[in-house]
């Protein structure tokens, strides 16, 4: 995934009401140098971001990012983003991918230790090849996340419902789910509930009902999974949040890891287990989910 442009953002408080942010926005060199040494981004992963996914030049819910973007900074005490600022920096960098499908990263960082700003920038890259793990899905393991469903309200410090730059733990579960043989992880809470997977959300399905473990878990709410319960709604399902006992997995008729850039892979086994999919309807649900949407 070469990144192939960046816009470096001057930041402005969110209630500038003004309608033009282009002299704010400030293409650079994607492949030149562009940060300080001395950024806290770098130094300790103290920043947050977004992945979105951008088909044919479309940048795909837009809207539900940015809520999460602002949603990260306030868990994070970063300065509330300017959404419309923001906004306009995605349409730019939309405007100079090509046809396919791309991913366009939101990045706000603390900044330099004791600088005036923090730092801020949207970068575009060519998407990789997900077209595999769509069609033939992904085998996973569960993993310990090593807390309880109710430390995020216990220990609000961790972050832990914030997209936080901090990636070093899921790229971690990512190596050890690929030392065990398997293509992605799926997190479960030390009390034996669901979570998440290292860089997408859950979805089950039991019948006509499709489920997803509660957002207040410590997990992200996933913008895929927002923009799939809506579309499986529209179809006639039923969809709910709850919290989700590890062992339900096993029982399910279906699973999915759902996620912006890869859309919707069918799990295929979990731990030692062959999980059933359901081909046709994740066809059809990543056929939705490549179609444009705001
Ligand atoms: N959970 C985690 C930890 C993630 O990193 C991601 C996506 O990167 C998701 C869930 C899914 O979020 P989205 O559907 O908005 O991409």
């Amino acid at each position: 995934m070469a990144t192939r442009f960046a816009l470096i953002i001057e930041p402005t408080a969110s209630d500038d009401t003004r309608s033009d942010f282009t002299s704010t926005l400030t293409q650079v060199d994607a492949s030149a140098p562009a940060l300080s040494v001395g950024e806290l981004s770098t130094q300790r992963g103290d920043g947050i971001f977004e992945s979105i996914g951008v088909v044919d030049a479309h940048p795909q819910e837009v809207t539900a990012h940015l809520e999460r973007f602002v949603r990260s900074a306030e868990i994070c005490d970063l300065p509330v983003p300017n959404v419309e600022q923001w906004r306009q920096a995605i349409a730019a960098a939309a405007a100079l991918c090509g046809p396919g499908e791309w991913v366009i990263k939101t990045i706000l960082s603390r900044g330099v230790e004791h600088g005036p700003t923090p730092t801020a920038w949207v970068t575009a890259a060519d998407a990789p090849d997900f077209a595999r793990p769509r069609r033939e899905g992904v085998a996973v393991v569960t993993l310990d996340r090593g807390f309880s469903l109710d430390t995020p309200a216990r220990a609000p410090w961790l972050l832990l419902g914030a997209k936080t730059l901090s990636y070093a733990v899921n790229m971690a579960s990512l190596r050890e789910a690929h030392k065990r043989g398997a293509d992605d992880a799926v997190f479960v809470s030390s009390d034996g509930f669901v979570l998440e997977a290292p860089t997408a959300s859950v979805i089950l399905r039991f019948g006509d009902v499709f489920v997803t473990p509660e957002p207040t878990g410590g997990i992200l709410h996933g913008t895929t999974q927002l923009s799939a319960f809506a579309w499986l709604e529209e179809q006639g399902y039923r969809t709910e949040y709850r919290d989700v006992r590890v062992d339900e997995l096993g029982a399910a008729d279906a699973a999915w890891l759902v996620s912006s850039v890869r859309l919707a892979a069918p799990i295929t086994r979990i731990d030692e287990t062959s999980a059933p999919v359901d081909h046709e309807l994740t066809d059809a649900l990543n056929a939705y989910l490549l179609s444009p949407r705001d």
